[in-house]
């Protein structure tokens, strides 16, 4: 019994209409893709709608596998279709081949937006865990994953794949581009690490540049610094802010329209290269150095970021993992290093990344690990910063304490 069952739900699909309304050539495409994903075909079945309120009628079509079934049913007055392939893996594992189908299904039908269901069925010993398990590689080297009961939004975007999982543990969780971003039950780890240590450091920062963070996890941090009069965000894609609007409140607990914040859509490069503004501090939340924003883990962004930031400024940026991706991380502080007088590497572990995460300070002036605990502990309770999940005077010293072999990495 046991078996992988895969829905979609597609929306304003932009492929021929006569494909959503002629049960002959939709037939032969399902035909086609069935046999090329190396499925066996036994029989299948096609009916016509009838018009319905002048418009023509949707398709339904069935092909019965040796190992189960595909189903089709088209709404042309709707742009949309629904699609089913279920496969069971009782000789072998078929998983492959149901994913090898419904992507060229739905590549057909061209959809703008789409819902995905990953259902595991049956289990050789008695019911499994339900949910479906989404991993994630390393430096494609490690992999790891989490279970979740539920897919709440798969698209590509102008710019990146982005998807919205659900689970008990995590609450909802956002991916880009097949990579963990953000998750409403661990948040803290990574947004509390970005912003406090420099933020803290700084004896009175009132202006902030955050380029990516379109979750808004960041900016919501930063404006628990009472001092700061103006945040600016700058995220390359809309619909990564209009999405976390609409389901990240509990990341964003409303920053995205905090009166101190403006929030653009754009590249960073295009905007740094613009404004005449200057920071006291630029934080970069960004994708990989592998993805749209690798441009902006380059010397001659960091050098832009030095002439943006005001006296006594700083910036910040995650690294990645100083474990499993030694070259970036030793990279990206020397490129720093020749930028700024003062490069802090810091890091720790983040429960979605899978592993212990590298991140940095640079500045001219301003050396975190310099700053005292008590320091640290005054400046919070000035500020009324009380309510952090990870943060604090003494982790502040203790993000700044690198093991030996990140140490190494950092120090040429
Ligand atoms: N690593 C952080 C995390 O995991 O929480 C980043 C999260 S934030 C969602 C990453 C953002 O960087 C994405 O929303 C993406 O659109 C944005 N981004 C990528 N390239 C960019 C660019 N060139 N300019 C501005 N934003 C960019």
């Amino acid at each position: 019994m046991q078996g992988l069952h895969l829905t979609a739900d597609l929306y304003h699909c932009a492929c021929e209409s006569v494909l959503m309304t002629d049960a002959d050539m939709l037939a032969q495409l399902c035909r086609r893709h069935t046999l090329e994903a190396g499925l066996t075909l036994v029989d299948e079945k096609w009916h016509t709608f009838p018009e319905f309120q002048g418009q023509p009628g949707g398709v339904t079509g069935m092909l019965l596998l040796a190992e189960s079934h595909l189903a089709v049913h088209t709404w042309p007055e709707r742009n949309g279709v629904t699609l089913d392939v279920y496969v069971c893996n009782f000789q072998e594992d078929n998983s492959r081949k149901a994913e090898a189908l419904m992507k060229a299904i739905v590549e057909a039908f061209r959809p703008s937006d789409m819902q995905r269901q990953h259902l595991t069925r049956g289990d050789v010993d008695g019911p499994a865990d339900a949910g479906e398990l989404v991993f994630e590689d390393v430096a494609g080297q490690a992999y790891f994953g989490f279970r979740f009961d539920r897919r709440i939004l798969d698209r590509q975007t102008a710019h990146q794949r982005l998807e919205l999982l659900e689970s008990a543990p995590l609450g909802r969780t956002l991916r880009l581009d097949g990579r963990y971003m953000t998750s409403e039950a661990e948040e803290f780890f990574y947004h509390e690490a970005l912003v406090h240590p420099a933020a803290t450091a700084h004896p009175a920062p009132r202006t902030a540049l955050i380029i990516g963070g379109g979750d808004g996890g960041a900016l919501e941090e930063l404006l628990k610094h009472r001092g700061i009069e103006r945040a600016t965000l700058v995220d390359l894609d809309g619909e990564v802010i209009d999405v976390a609007r609409r389901y990240l409140e509990k990341i964003h607990r409303g920053a995205l329209d905090d009166p101190r914040a403006t929030v653009l859509v754009g590249d960073g490069v295009d905007f740094l290269a613009r404004t005449s503004d200057r920071y006291d501090l630029i934080l970069l939340d960004l994708t990989d150095p592998d993805t749209p924003a690798g441009p902006l883990y380059t010397p001659e962004f960091f050098h832009r970021c030095k002439h943006a930031l005001a006296p006594g400024g700083a910036l910040v940026l995650h690294m990645g993992s100083p474990f499993h991706q030694p070259g970036q991380v030793r990279d990206l502080c020397r490129m720093l290093r020749a930028q700024f007088a003062h490069v802090r590497p810091y890091g720790l572990h983040i429960p979605l990344y899978g592993t212990y995460w590298g991140l940095a300070v640079a500045s001219d002036a301003l050396d975190p690990d310099a700053a005292a605990g008590e320091t640290i502990h005054a400046r919070l309770e000035e500020r009324g910063i009380r309510d952090l999940e990870y943060y604090n005077a003494r982790v502040h010293g203790a993000l700044f304490a690198l093991p030996n072999y990140y140490l190494r990495l950092t120090r040429d």
